[in-house]
């Protein structure tokens, strides 16, 4: 037990630095946010500055403790939560990037993937990372970087050069060098850890021609890495983990069954299958959560690519909303959609479906569909996607999912909320602090210098704001979701005559 009085969570995000201070019931007491600049070189190319992500970072932190005049002796830890996969190099010696960060969104090394995949590794990749071979994750970003930037090699060659996700930059920057570590949920999105083993793997650093002298130290997500004196005073940063292993552990997703949801700009879902990795029949990713202690869990994770995005259409290109919000309206207006399905294909399909040349598709268009319909299809588009993950961790864990607990800017959409439970016939869970990536860094740090006792002590603070209970009846739900799979062959249909034609 310590008297002091708040943790810190450093939650650095894609296109934002956040600094949140919590007292002891969980509360937020203080949050300064700042955008910083996104560095598109080229088409499909994203960079960001590390010296701009640890700026804004450090920026965001002071604001934020100066706005209620907190020192750094009533700072009882530091968590760090992180954009995953973003890659970073820098000089060990004078702590200079080599080159800027490389966005988890950038498709530079798509080539790369697509020869690994022809070379056979895909099975490897599956067996040994939980992944599936995709320019996503930070391998191919970092075997881009020492191939394609001369003094990355250089530095390698001589011992000097450092690779991190955004944490372990950060972390490095806090600790003045001292520190070059990741925790095992970043460790296991970069295409170059075995989860099993927890350790990086000999196999996939020799393909990317990677020397194990730039990797982090991999440590457990709890635990403390190192003090910073940045904030006059040594302070211990003491957890870390990745955005979506964060807002799980946020949400007290301890437990094997215990899932989240988040409906942001897309859609992430995890959920804790315990101590066995499982290895997904339907398309997920297996990954490693954030635990308060050394034991690993592990968590299935489906992403949908359109989410929020779907809302944002209707509102930005579509312009039939004013504000996202007035979403909820247009849905209660009428009873249901009128037979019409919106699948936001945008940029094809993920899980269960990997589509990649699926787009979006509408049907069931009839003369009396007017507005309303349209804009209730879509909100709906994003419970049905959500259900296809639901179904699929179901199927591949062999676990009961009962209630799924709810974050992000759509699920203050209590219609949409609704329609999920109904849907998928489970109990939707939506707590009072939505914050829960920051919120899950908090109690990782928190929990590591005994500012929380214990976990129990954290789902004490779990607080409820709203419960939604199933109240359509089987058959309508069957119904539903039967004219859902319907259009979703559409927009398959559409992708595969776009491939047939090619090919011919
Ligand atoms: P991210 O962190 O991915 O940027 P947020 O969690 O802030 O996203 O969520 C923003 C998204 O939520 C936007 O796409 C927005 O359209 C959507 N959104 C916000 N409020 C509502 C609402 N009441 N109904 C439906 N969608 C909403």
């Amino acid at each position: 037990m310590t008297d002091k009085k708040y943790v810190i969570a450093m939650d650095q995000g894609t296109t934002s630095s956040r600094a949140v201070l919590f007292d002891r019931s969980g509360s937020i007491v203080s949050m300064v946010q700042k955008e910083f600049r996104q560095i598109y070189p080229k088409p499909g190319w994203v960079e960001h500055d590390p010296m701009e992500i640890w700026s804004t970072q450090m920026g965001v932190t002071m604001e934020a403790m100066q706005r209620i005049d907190a020192r750094a002796d009533e700072i009882a830890a530091i968590g760090i939560t992180n954009q995953r996969e973003t890659t970073v190099v820098w000089d060990a010696v004078t702590g200079r990037p080599v080159y800027n960060a490389i966005v988890w969104q950038c498709r530079r090394t798509s080539g790369i993937i697509d020869k690994m995949k022809a070379d056979g590794w895909e099975e490897t990749v599956r067996e040994k990372t939980g992944l599936l071979p995709d320019a996503y994750f930070s391998a191919s970003k970092l075997g881009w970087i020492l191939d394609n930037v001369p003094e990355a090699a250089e530095l390698a060659k001589a011992g000097r050069l450092r690779f991190g996700t955004v944490d372990s930059w950060l972390l490095w920057n806090l600790t003045d060098g001292r520190v070059h570590a990741t925790d095992r949920t970043n460790a296991s999105r970069t295409m170059l850890f075995d989860i099993r083993k927890l350790c990086w793997d000999d196999d996939l650093l020799g393909y990317f021609r990677i020397p194990k002298s730039v990797l982090p130290e991999v440590r457990p997500s709890s635990g403390i890495y190192g003090y910073t004196d940045r904030f006059g005073g040594g302070i211990p940063v003491c957890g870390v983990a990745g955005d979506q292993q964060a807002a799980l552990f946020g949400q007290c997703g301890f437990g094997p069954g215990d899932a989240k949801n988040t409906y942001g700009t897309g859609g992430f879902m995890l959920m804790n299958t315990g101590g066995d990795a499982v290895r997904s029949k339907n398309g997920l990713l297996t990954t490693v959560a954030a635990s308060a202690d050394e034991t690993v869990n592990y968590a299935l994770e489906g992403s949908v690519f359109v989410a929020g995005a779907a809302i944002q259409w209707l509102r930005d290109e579509m312009r039939m909303l004013r504000t996202s919000s007035q979403s909820e309206e247009y849905c209660r207006a009428v009873p249901d959609s009128n037979g019409v399905y919106v699948v936001p294909a945008f940029s094809g399909l993920g899980a269960p479906y990997w589509q990649q040349y699926a787009r979006g598709t509408i049907v069931g268009l009839t003369r009396g569909v007017s507005k309303e319909h349209f804009v209730r299809a879509t909100v709906e588009s994003l419970a049905y996607q959500t259900n296809d993950l639901i179904t699929a961790m179901k199927e591949d864990a062999g676990i009961e999912i009962n209630s799924l607990r709810v974050d992000g800017g759509a699920s203050a959409n209590d219609f949409l909320m609704q329609f999920q439970s109904d849907i998928s016939g489970i109990s939707i869970q939506r707590p009072s602090c939505v914050e829960t990536t920051a919120l899950g860094a908090a109690y990782l740090a928190g929990l590591a210098v005994g500012y929380w006792a214990d976990k129990d002590e954290i789902k004490r603070n779990w607080r409820r704001e709203r419960e939604f209970l199933p109240q359509a009846d089987e058959k309508t739900r069957e119904k539903l979701l039967k004219g859902w799979r319907r259009a979703v062959k559409c927009a398959e249909f559409w992708a595969k005559e776009e491939n047939d034609g090619e090919s011919e």
